[in-house]
């Protein structure tokens, strides 16, 4: 998928500022061919609000390698949300490129948004429908699913019986009915519990190893960003820019309270407090 909206050229870029490819570059070597997942280039939005546009992001680029999990972290308001719509195609980049190299693309947001009269079996072979899965496959595809998230045995329920994480489950196992390579998670554990979210990264961890998934995870949170990320990316307050970016290479199993994840929590804290003084927050 590649959006171009060649009647507003990106800004220009300041000398030196940036080694990545400008968007004719970007252009002429397709995500797919370079074996990256998501390739953003330059990409910026406006709302048309009123007369006043709104810059929500400005000239953000990025590159997520097949496999690689990104997590963005930023104060409320400063774009993520937009970054990640632009990547499903929900909205278009006012200006920029946006290349997903024709992969499937999930979503999973704060909210499961089921459907609160099926079970949760049907929730999750709606997505199988509409994927054109035959009927005659889709029990034993749900089955599978509801297995991966640990559900086995809760597909007969609705909604409003199952307990947040468990709703949350649902939504994975229906982000991942799409056959989705690259999963948009929009502060998806921004609800639950502190220990039912820990639960929940084991099991995303668990999945996204198993399924070779590439996921660009949206938080507030820089505990979640440094205990999932194989990258942490900080935007700025709005526009939204990509400010730093820091590597966290996993050395090995990793938890929420693993000294190597408090102290890259610790850094993306103070990179954020930095950020947002400057703003006024
Ligand atoms: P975040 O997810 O980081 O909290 P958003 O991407 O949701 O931020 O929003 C970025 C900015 O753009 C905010 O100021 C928000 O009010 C504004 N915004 C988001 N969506 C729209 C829209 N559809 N129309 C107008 N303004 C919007
Ligand atoms: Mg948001």
């Amino acid at each position: 998928m590649t959006f171009r909206d060649s009647q507003l050229t990106p800004p220009a870029r300041a000398p030196g500022a940036s080694s990545l490819p400008t968007a004719d570059e970007a252009a002429a070597e397709p995500a797919e061919q370079a074996g990256d997942a998501v390739r953003l280039t330059d990409v910026s939005k406006v709302y048309r609000t009123g007369r006043a546009g709104l810059v929500a992001l400005d000239g953000v680029s990025l590159t997520v390698r097949g496999g690689e999990f990104v997590c963005i972290i930023g104060a409320s308001g400063c774009g993520k949300s937009t970054l990640l719509n632009v990547v499903a195609g929900l909205d278009r980049p006012t200006s920029g490129l946006v290349d997903t190299g024709g992969r499937r693309v999930g979503l999973m947001f704060q909210e499961p948004a089921l459907f609160p009269w099926l079970t949760a079996g049907r929730n999750i072979e709606v997505a199988l429908r509409a994927r054109g899965v035959p009927k005659a496959a889709r029990r034993a595809e749900v089955a599978d699913l509801l297995a991966t998230v640990r559900l086995t045995g809760f597909g007969d329920k609705r909604p409003h019986e199952l307990s947040g994480g468990m709703r949350q489950r649902v939504a994975l196992a229906r982000a991942l009915a799409q056959n989705a390579d690259v999963l948009l998670m929009d502060e998806p554990f921004g609800s639950l519990d502190a220990m039912t979210r820990d639960l929940l990264h084991d099991e995303l961890e668990r999945i996204c190893s198993d399924r070779t998934l590439t996921v660009l995870f949206v938080t507030h949170n820089v505990r979640e960003a440094a205990r999932l990320g194989d990258r942490v990316i900080v935007l700025s307050s709005r526009p939204g820019r990509i400010i730093a970016e820091y590597p966290a290479p996993r050395l090995g199993p990793r938890r929420i309270d693993s000294p190597d994840v408090a102290q890259l929590a610790g850094t993306l804290t103070d990179r954020l407090r930095e950020e947002m003084g400057m703003h006024g927050y």
